[in-house]
């Protein structure tokens, strides 16, 4: 699909959101100027709320349904700041080390993850200045279906995985930060304690390196992923450990 079609989608796609004035300020201030060619593709199969990614190097964002709710219009305009950060030059991407013992979509789920820890922050921090309110929808949606996944299961028992987990517990911590209300993160966060003793182990110590050495320009998330690869190992299997910078790489 080229430039107009793309942009013919987008319009008939988001038209509804454009009566939310958040919304509304946010597009023209922030996504029109910059003339961003991208695919907004509605998959009511997604397991997620949305998301934003690429795909043979062309950027789209996905979302789970029509939007129309200002619980959607958040969420779109929350991929769109990733989409913006990228277009901008201030999105880090991460490489893989090779040889690898690990799969193209293992390593790309780990990359997704470490860049959403400091991403998902700024980019509620920047929804907020337009008059979102992210508490709302993390409060109402997010968290309780959270609760109510940690509920199910334990600490998993690879390194990889409790890894991967950690960067989203600091994610959820960072974009906690910048709300107001704290109720529902303590429940959350109580919940991880009790169901996830590693995760949360690591996790707050990856929020608090994240916090103490900064990640809102480029420059700092080079650092702050410097000190992460290696300072953190992962487990292959009985006898193997590999330092996270053997594993992956910062181009
Ligand atoms: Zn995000």
């Amino acid at each position: 699909m080229e430039g107009e079609d793309l942009k013919r989608k987008e319009l008939a796609i988001i038209s509804e959101l454009l009566s939310f004035e958040e919304f509304a300020r946010f597009y023209h201030d922030e996504w029109e100027h910059r003339n961003i060619s991208i695919e907004l593709k509605i998959d009511p199969s997604y397991q997620n709320f949305a998301m934003y990614s690429k795909d043979n190097n062309k950027p789209f964002i996905k979302i789970k349904e029509q939007p129309k709710t200002s619980d959607n219009a958040f969420l779109v305009a929350h991929e769109m700041c990733h989409a913006i950060r990228d277009f901008d030059g201030n999105a880090i991407n991460f490489g893989a080390k090779r040889p690898s013992n690990y799969r193209e979509e293992e390593l790309f789920d780990m990359s997704s993850k470490l860049g959403s820890m400091v991403d998902d922050p700024l980019a509620d921090s920047c929804l907020q200045k337009y008059g979102f309110d992210p508490a709302r929808f993390y409060t109402n949606v997010l968290i309780p279906a959270s609760v109510e996944s940690l509920r199910a299961g334990g600490d998993q028992s690879h390194d990889w995985h409790i890894f991967k987990n950690a960067l989203l517990y600091s994610q959820y911590a960072l974009q906690w930060d910048s709300i107001k209300d704290s109720s529902e993160w303590d429940k959350l966060k109580e919940q991880y304690k009790i169901r996830r003793p590693k995760v949360t182990k690591i996790g707050e110590e990856l929020y608090f390196i994240s916090n103490e050495n900064g990640y809102d320009d480029p420059e700092k998330q080079r650092q702050l992923f410097n000190k992460i690869f290696n300072k953190y190992t992962i487990r292959r299997d009985k006898i193997h450990c590999d330092k996270l910078s053997d594993i992956l790489c910062i181009v």
